[in-house]
């Protein structure tokens, strides 16, 4: 008897595993090698600050080359990382944040002092770590200091 509910027992288990962990785990999505560091630390800050995050709208992120000014982008669902730019941890922080700040958490430009979400990333990029604590609150709690 036992031998013959142990398959279907297996598959019930299996079934239930691929249900439960649909959309909302970071793991289920596929993060380029070189941008995970700074993923991690986007969803430790966010773990610091209280918020819970929704992944289900996020398909990729990945890194490009492009010859261009831009950092990176979120396209379709899509974050893309142009290395090219964001060429130390600073920037690829930074970036990501930026591109997580609208894809993940709907946040528009923010150009009223220092902010992961200016539209154009400070020059400096050290600049940014030190208001990070400040900012990541604004981003993840929605306060402006
Ligand atoms: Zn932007």
């Amino acid at each position: 008897m036992e031998q013959l509910w142990r398959p279907a027992l297996d598959k019930i288990i299996f079934f239930f595993l691929i249900f439960v962990s649909c959309g909302k785990h970071p793991d289920q999505f596929f993060v380029d090698e070189k941008l995970k560091f700074a993923f991690q630390e986007f969803i430790n800050e966010a773990k610091n600050n209280g918020k819970e995050l929704d992944f289900s709208k996020l398909k990729k992120i990945i890194t490009i080359k492009e010859n261009s000014k831009i950092l990176g982008r979120c396209l379709n669902n899509e974050i893309q990382i142009n290395i090219t730019q964001a060429n130390d941890q600073c920037r690829i922080t930074v970036s990501l944040f930026h591109e997580l700040g609208h894809c993940v958490l709907f946040l528009p430009h923010f150009d009223e002092g220092l902010d992961i979400m200016n539209t154009k990333i400070n020059e400096s990029c050290v600049f940014y770590f030190l208001e990070w604590n400040q900012m990541m609150a604004r981003i993840f709690k929605g306060k402006s200091q």
